[in-house]
This record gives C-alpha cells, sequence and structure tokens, in this order.
C-alpha cells in the first residue's frame, strides 16, 4: 500500500527530516496525513498591540522585552511574565501555572507568535496563559507567503526540534499531490451515510489546506465536520477491533466448567461474614459465564475494601474443583503473597493446594514449585509477573485472575494466554472506578461486574483537611485513637528530601514522630528503597500490631489489609492525584471501627490545591472522584499511560468526544467486520500486534 510508504519517498524529505518526523511518531506516509494541526492562524487578522481590545481574542507577532518570574499580591504568588513589544506597543504575557523550566525556554529578542483572549490588569493590557510559539528566523516572511499553502488560514503543526513549520506544510503539500489519490475509505458506506460523515479524504484536505473561508473558530476548537469524522474514525476502528477480539475469543473453545453451589457455601461458612448481595450477584455472573463452554472475559470494578478477592476466590475454587489450574496475579509482591496468605489456608481445608512464586524465589526451591505447577499437582498460583516469565508451563489453565488490572500491559496478558491450550476464562479486577466512557473505549470487550455495595457493618470513614498549622491537633487526635490499641499510617509523597522542592520526608518525619509517640508506641519506617525482606518484615510486623505508626512513602498504596488501622495521615496530600488519594484512603476503614482520614495541607495551599482536597473530604465515592481525577489529569496519566496498554488518539479526545465514542461503540459492536475488507485490513493495519495479537 503506498500511503504506508517510509516518509522518505516524499519529495523533500531526506533520512535527516526523515529522523526528525519520527520523534513525532511519523514514519509513514499515512501517518503524516494524520498529524493533524494543532490549531489555525487566521493571516487576515494579526493584529498590531496599541489596537488591541479587552476581552476579544487576538494574535500578535511581537519580540519578548524581557521575561523572567514575578511575584503577584499580597499572597506573593509566583507568576510566569514575558514583556512583549512590537512597532506599537507592549503588552504582558502571564503564567499562573507553569510547568518547571518554563524560564529556559525564552530569551530576550525571540520572535514569538501569541494567540490569546486579551484582558487589562491596572491599565496595562496582558493575555493570561497565551498560546505561544516561538517564531525561527525568517518565519514572518514564512507567515506572509501564502502560496504554499494556497489561502490565508495558516496550520500550525506539533513539532520538534529542528523542523519549521513551513518545511512541515510544504512536506504535507508535497506528500498530498503524489499519494492522497490512494487514500481509501475505509468505513462501511451505510456508517458515513447514516451519521452523515464527511468522506475521509474531504476531511483531511480541508484540515491540511483550509479554504481561505473556513470558519477558525470551530478549526481551533476541533469541532469541524472534518475532526468530527476522524475522531468518529479512530473511535470506530478501536471499537470495532475490540469487537473482533471479543467475536474471536467468544469463538475460541473455552472450557464449560461444572460450578457446585455447595462448594461455594462451604467456603463462605468458613470466612467470618456473610457475602454482600452485590458480591452475590456478581458471583452469579460469574457463575453463567464460567458455566457456558464461550471464554468468560469479565471485569470486576469494586471500590477498595468491596470484596473483590473473595468473589475471585469462589470461582478460582470451582475451577480446581473441575481439575483445572488458576493464575492470580498481582502488581506487587506485597499484594500478591498477601492474596496467599490470605486465602491458602481457606483453600487448604477445602483440599486445594496453593502456591506462590515471587521473582524472589530461586534455584531449587523455585524448580520445585514450577514442577508442581507443571504436573498440576498446584492448583492456585499466586504471584506477579514472575508468574508469566519463560518456565512458568501449566498443566491446565482454567482461570486467570488478574488484580489491579491497569497496571498490566496488554503484552503481559497475552503471553499469560499463550500459555495454556483451550482458552482459559479471564477475571480482570480493578478497584480503580473507571469512568465508564474509560471503560468503554478500554474494555469495550470485557464484561463488567460492578461491586457497588460495601460490606456491612463498615461506618464511613471520616476525610478532613488540616493545614501545617494545626499539627499539635493532629497528634493529640492522633495519641486519642493510639490509647485505643489502633495503628495507624502515616504517608508520604517522597522519600528523600529533595533540594528543589522545599518538602519534610519520610525519613525526617519517622523521627519526629518518634520523638512524640516513642517509647509508649512503636514507629516504623517503610520506603520504596529498602530491600524486599526488610519492606516484608515491616509489613507483617504492622499486620501482627507490633507497630502502632507506621510512616511510609505510597508503597502502602496497593493492598494491604490491616482492619485495626483506623487512620490515615496524608502529608502533602496536595501533591497527590485524587485517585491515589482515595486508594490510600481505602486502607483503612476496613473492618468495623470508625476510620479517619486526614488530609495535610500547607498553610498556604493554592486554590486548585484546596479544590481537589474538598473533592476527596466530601466523596467517598471512587467512581465520582475517578471521573474528576480523568478530568484533572486526562485519560493516559490516569491509567498509567503506556503501561496500560491504552491506545494514544491522534484526534480524539475521550472526554471532549464522550458522545462521538458511544455512538461509535454502538455501531462497531453491531457491525460484521467479516463482511468489511477495507475496514478489516485498516483495523489490522493500526491495531493489529496492540489488540488482536493478544489472543494469539
Ligand atoms: P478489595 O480487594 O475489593 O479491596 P478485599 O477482597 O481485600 O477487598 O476485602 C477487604 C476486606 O473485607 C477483607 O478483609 C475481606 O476479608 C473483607 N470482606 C470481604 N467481603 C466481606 C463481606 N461480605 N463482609 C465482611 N467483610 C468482608
Ligand atoms: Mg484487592
Amino acid at each position: 500500500m503506498p500511503l504506508f510508504d517510509n516518509v522518505q519517498y516524499i519529495k523533500s524529505v531526506g533520512p535527516k527530516v526523515a529522523r526528525l518526523l519520527k520523534r513525532l511518531d511519523i514514519e509513514t506516509v499515512s501517518d503524516l496525513f494524520y498529524h493533524i494541526p494543532a490549531r489555525y492562524i487566521d493571516r487576515r487578522s494579526i493584529s498590531q498591540i496599541k489596537d488591541l481590545v479587552v476581552d476579544t481574542s487576538a494574535v500578535v507577532i511581537g519580540e519578548v522585552f524581557t521575561c523572567g518570574f514575578a511575584w503577584l499580591g499580597r499572597k506573593r504568588h509566583k507568576i510566569f511574565e514575558i514583556i512583549l513589544k512590537d512597532e506599537t506597543g507592549s503588552i504582558s504575557l502571564k503564567w499562573f501555572n507553569f510547568y518547571p523550566g518554563i524560564e529556559q525556554r525564552f530569551k530576550k529578542g525571540d520572535r514569538l507568535l501569541v494567540a490569546g483572549v486579551v484582558s487589562e490588569f491596572r491599565d496595562t493590557k496582558q493575555f493570561i496563559h497565551p498560546e505561544v510559539d516561538i517564531l525561527e528566523s525568517g518565519a514572518e516572511e514564512e507567515l506572509d507567503t501564502t502560496s504554499d499553502v494556497g489561502g490565508r488560514i495558516i496550520p500550525v503543526y506539533p513539532l520538534t526540534q529542528g523542523l519549521t513549520q513551513r518545511q512541515m506544510r510544504k512536506i504535507l503539500r508535497n506528500a498530498w499531490d503524489r499519494y492522497s489519490g490512494e487514500i481509501e475509505e475505509e468505513l462501511p458506506d451505510e456508517v458515513t451515510k447514516k451519521l452523515g460523515l464527511v468522506k475521509k479524504i474531504d476531511a483531511l484536505a480541508s484540515l491540511h489546506f483550509p479554504e481561505s473561508s473556513a470558519d477558525i473558530e470551530l478549526l481551533n476548537l476541533k469541532k469541524t465536520e472534518a475532526h468530527k469524522r476522524l475522531i468518529f474514525e479512530e473511535f470506530f476502528l478501536l471499537e470495532a477491533a475490540l469487537h473482533m477480539r471479543r467475536q474471536i475469543t467468544k469463538s475460541a473453545s473455552g472450557i464449560a466448567f461444572n460450578w457446585r453451589d455447595e462448594l461455594t457455601q462451604r467456603f463462605i461458612s468458613l470466612l467470618n461474614f456473610e457475602l454482600t448481595t452485590a458480591q452475590k450477584r456478581v458471583v452469579e455472573e460469574i457463575k453463567g459465564d464460567m458455566t457456558k463452554s464461550i471464554p468468560m472475559q469479565r471485569l470486576i470494578q469494586g471500590d477498595v475494601g468491596s470484596g473483590k478477592t473473595v468473589v475471585a476466590a469462589i470461582a478460582s475454587i470451582q475451577v480446581a474443583n473441575n481439575g483445572y489450574q488458576v493464575a492470580i496475579m498481582a502488581p506487587t509482591e506485597i499484594l500478591a503473597e498477601q492474596h496467599f496468605k490470605n486465602l491458602s489456608p481457606h483453600l487448604e481445608k477445602m483440599g486445594i493446594s496453593s502456591t506462590f512464586l515471587s521473582s524472589s524465589i530461586k534455584g531449587h526451591e523455585r524448580d520445585k514449585i514450577y514442577e508442581a505447577i507443571k504436573s498440576g499437582e498446584t492448583k492456585c498460583i499466586f504471584g506477579t509477573h514472575a508468574l508469566i516469565q519463560e518456565g512458568v508451563r501449566f498443566k491446565r489453565l482454567g482461570l486467570v485472575v488478574i488484580d489491579e488490572q491497569h497496571r498490566f500491559g496488554v503484552e503481559q496478558k497475552t503471553m499469560l494466554y499463550q500459555k495454556g491450550e483451550e482458552l482459559p476464562d479471564l477475571i480482570v479486577m480493578t478497584a480503580t472506578p473507571i469512568p465508564r466512557t474509560l471503560a468503554m473505549a478500554f474494555y469495550g470487550d470485557l464484561d463488567i461486574s460492578k461491586i457497588d455495595e460495601m460490606p456491612r457493618g463498615r461506618l464511613p470513614i471520616i476525610t478532613k483537611i488540616y493545614y501545617e498549622s494545626q499539627r499539635e491537633r493532629l497528634y493529640a487526635g492522633m495519641r486519642k485513637e493510639l490509647e485505643k490499641g489502633h495503628q495507624m499510617y502515616v504517608v508520604y509523597p517522597l522519600i528523600e528530601e529533595s533540594e528543589k522542592i522545599d518538602m519534610k520526608n519520610a525519613t525526617e518525619m519517622y523521627q519526629v514522630l518518634k520523638g512524640v509517640f516513642a517509647p509508649r508506641f512503636n514507629v516504623a519506617l517503610l520506603h520504596g528503597r529498602m530491600k524486599g525482606e526488610e519492606k516484608e518484615a515491616i509489613m507483617a510486623a504492622f499486620k501482627a500490631a507490633e507497630i502502632q505508626i507506621l510512616v511510609a512513602t505510597s508503597v502502602v498504596e496497593v493492598g494491604i489489609d490491616v482492619p485495626n488501622a483506623t487512620v490515615m495521615i496524608i502529608e502533602h496530600a496536595e501533591r497527590f492525584g485524587l485517585s491515589q488519594l482515595h486508594q490510600l484512603r481505602g486502607r483503612v476503614g476496613r473492618g468495623n471501627l470508625q476510620s479517619y482520614c486526614i488530609l495535610m495541607a500547607p498553610n498556604r495551599a493554592s486554590e486548585e490545591a484546596m479544590r481537589r482536597l474538598k473533592i476527596i473530604a466530601e466523596t467517598t465515592d471512587g467512581f465520582k472522584i475517578a471521573e474528576e481525577d480523568l478530568k484533572i489529569r486526562g485519560p493516559g496519566e490516569f491509567l498509567g499511560t503506556r503501561q496500560s496498554g491504552l491506545p494514544e488518539f491522534k484526534v480524539a479526545d475521550i472526554l471532549r468526544d464522550a458522545d462521538i465514542l458511544e455512538v461509535a461503540k454502538d455501531m462497531a459492536f453491531k457491525l460484521d467486520v467479516d463482511k468489511y475488507p477495507a475496514l478489516k485490513k485498516e483495523i489490522e493495519s493500526r491495531w493489529g500486534d496492540k489488540i488482536l495479537l493478544s489472543l494469539g
């Protein structure tokens, strides 16, 4: 396919430029066509600074006169400011929020192209958080010559150092002249017609070479018909791929387990509680799947502490009873081992042998475990990634349970599938409640079960924001809880003092707390740099209530379960993400005791930080928090970007375009992809190795 020609075939692209393009993930002509302008400049309207009118958007070109940090207001808020000049006057550009190192990006004399909304402060015109491009020398003539784009609306592309806008536009022009004839419409007619979508070739043409009459506002908001078409296409191709994957798993031969309710009953009677209604419902859903020969692919969502593990254990027992094996994977050794320690005694009573495999188990001992797995003697295997490393051979793998899913990459899941002969059932558990839209994009091929109810008797955790100045009061409160025999966590975002950020670190605080509470109460420190055994020993001591105050970096974030711990103190809470705070809070309130979460904030926290802390203080609904978090951080970071296997969209934005995503999913899941060769080819070329391969 010529569209998949390397960009080097394009006139004006040599090896050097090709290397630069590669940095932008552009390797083929098709990649180049999908490199959509970030925004557009209307050549008709570059203003002179003297003519700027408050409350209107404007574009100006000028020279940096001064740039650097400044302090504003009585609170001495640190801002970054540039004074920009043209022949007619000057204007101030201000940033209240900025990334570190912003000062290195600009220097006196740089020529900038600035777009934003004009405002006024003490009689001086200003742009707050404008969009800024540094113009290469000679770029202004470039802006004046419109001949290379044939219009007066000029696209501005995302670039990398060494490439200029002008070059980019020329490359696109050349590529278009030579290759646009090859662009095929891959969306089925019935889809484009039904939704009134513009053709792909027209969409691309109007984005790269906009007509003079185009609506610049819509272009810059990415809301033209052309954008909508490409957004739909991105979502649709992903959803169609997920649909295909689902079809493949459905047609693969799975295992129809024989499910015995009395085994479930016996297991539950070993625990000292009843299942919640939600747990019972999810067990039924799993039973429904597992007794069919269609492989199960189910995601269990449930807040921290909602009791997902028990549900997975019930499924495991049934699998073992059928003579099959279960692999239970967790993202950390601590968590995997905790699952093992919690469940193996119960499993043993049911006559099911289990084992724990970790990368720290080596040599003869490991060989023995491998052998027991291979022979089928061991039925439940708990572990981390070690489980899917070479060397582990299962006799008959019947079920895979993945806890805290989003930390596993798609590739890792893939490897696991290849271990079994029949396609094992899959349960994915996540305590990060994933907003519906994201779940749809990412888990479109999984059936979703929700445990939306907490075990009975749980008291809602009381969450409070404390300022640094209230530290003495905090200690008094801590003492009261300690006197009751309860335990607590004090969590820090960092482990070592950073010179840049003035922050008390865990080590220092550990000393302070020892001074306040020892020897009456035992204080211990736990951080990421400690050796595995050392960590395990401390965790064990905390579980055994030999330690009352555990000062830790966020290592306790995932999974440890100590019902007697009733207080979670989060230092510098403003530095944690919302979902992370919610996860941390979930470490307490795991028994029937009233629990507390204290969010420590600096005396002068920013408004934005306080707004976020208030969200946590006011709601315990994990889904609401996740929605907010997603808004603040964006999908990539929310899920842990690359690791998550979340596809990166070029034009679409899951949040902004959620409505389009819904339509795309709906249509894609109704379609028989096999009937549309062009569509299938496109899906395979886009997602082939990422999605379809995972079923081998
Ligand atoms: P999750 O994995 O969803 O965070 P767990 O499965 O670890 O939650 O359960 C949290 C705690 O609650 C565990 O100590 C578990 O034994 C307990 N638990 C689970 N289900 C129930 C229930 N129905 N009633 C009482 N306690 C429960
Ligand atoms: Mg869990």
